[in-house]
């Protein structure tokens, strides 16, 4: 359906006011309203076509569409009470993407500075108190000469004439298929958009230069190996105004050979004999940062696991220590002396238990053979 010119249709001339055309909506809708002309097909279609003309004509943004391109059909929405502003500029930027990106850029000849990675190394104890780090770092850092502006004597760069400041340029090129058009990056200057025409001589026109820092990073208690923590603004520096990047840190927490790491829970392993597994005992060990007393009860069996409460690691946002977990191993001794072997044979024969034969016929066999 071709669509009728709305300044036609409402008898308005080009340059018609909001007033002007509203007034004429108003006066033609009152003349074709369907209430005034029951059953007349011809006032009805008449109606629709005022109404659809008024609600391009009152709408500026459809009104400059009409204006522009002598139809409003592409957009998506109702005619009649669309209104949304989303087809005119979706359709703007299909038609002047190129244009409208580099009015864009024009406004911004900066650039933002890249961020830095960083891995930093930890052990439980800072794990359990966090810690504050300082970190050396070497970073692109404003120019003092240019003040990060890149040009000599800090001139700002300026919009690049080959692409007008787009950072693309349009190839025409033959094919097999014939001509085709493609937009690649600007070659003058590499599709920023921007040059500088006399680049500062200390920092080449980048606006930066490699500086050393030392950034103080504060590490919470609680965090995990492979947490990375983000410090914004520390990164490089951009150039021209551009902003810094961020510093993002890495941790790595060191492996502790006394303990495994589950969350907040620790464990570690300790050996009781089998005189202290069997009668009770109690022992100190060591924890990250303190001793901890541990109850050995009578009659542990080898394995068996004891608690110690706030043993552990923090959470990360605050709250109470996680526990420290220690296995008990019941240590078999591994060499016998002749009174040890006696008394052992004398606890199973009171214990009421088969008297061991023992491996070594030649040491235990005599010893138990003479008793028999
Ligand atoms: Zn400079
Ligand atoms: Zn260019």
């Amino acid at each position: 359906m071709a669509q009728r010119d709305p300044y036609e249709v409402l008898g308005v001339p080009k340059d018609a006011s909001a007033d002007e055309i509203k007034s004429a909506y108003r006066r033609l809708a009152r003349k074709f309203h369907p209430d005034v002309n029951p059953g007349d097909h011809n006032a009805e279609e008449k109606f629709k076509e005022i109404g659809s003309a008024y609600s391009i004509l009152s709408n500026p943004e459809k009104r400059a569409q009409f204006d522009r391109f002598g139809t409003t059909e592409d957009m998506p929405q109702d005619p009649f009470f669309g209104g949304g502003a989303g087809g005119f500029s979706d359709l703007f930027e299909m038609f002047f993407g190129g244009a409208a990106g580099s009015g864009r850029r024009q406004q911004r000849m900066d650039r933002n500075g890249d961020d830095i990675e960083v891995q930093l190394e930890l052990t439980l104890k800072d794990v359990l108190n966090g810690v504050h780090q300082e970190i050396n770092l070497e970073r692109m850092s404003e120019c003092d000469s240019c003040s990060g502006k890149g040009g000599e004597g800090g001139a700002p760069p300026t919009a690049c004439s080959t692409c007008r400041g787009s950072g693309m340029v349009s190839q025409v090129r033959d094919t097999l298929i014939g001509r085709m058009q493609t937009s690649a990056p600007c070659p003058t200057c590499r599709g920023v958009g921007w040059t500088i025409a006399n680049p500062c001589k200390v920092c080449g026109g980048q606006g930066v230069t490699p500086q050393s820092a030392r950034v103080m990073v504060t590490i919470p208690a609680g965090v995990e190996n492979g947490n990375t923590l983000q410090v914004p603004g520390q990164g490089h520096d951009g150039m021209a105004g551009g902003s810094p990047g961020n510093l993002f840190v890495h941790l790595r927490v060191k492996p502790d050979k006394r303990f495994q790491r589950d969350g907040q829970t620790l464990y570690t392993k300790i050996e009781a004999t089998f005189a202290q597994a069997a009668m009770g005992h109690s022992t100190e060990i060591e924890g990250i940062e303190e001793n901890h007393e541990v109850s050995i009860p009578a009659g542990t069996q080898p394995g068996t696991r004891v608690a110690v409460r706030n043993g552990g690691l923090p959470p990360l946002h605050g709250g109470r220590r996680g526990d420290l977990i220690v296995q008990i191993d019941v240590r078999v001794p591994t060499k016998l002396s002749d009174v040890q072997m006696k008394l052992l044979q004398e606890f199973a024969e009171v214990s009421g238990e088969d008297i061991p034969k023992g491996a070594n016929k030649g040491l235990l066999g005599g010893l138990f053979g003479k008793k028999k």
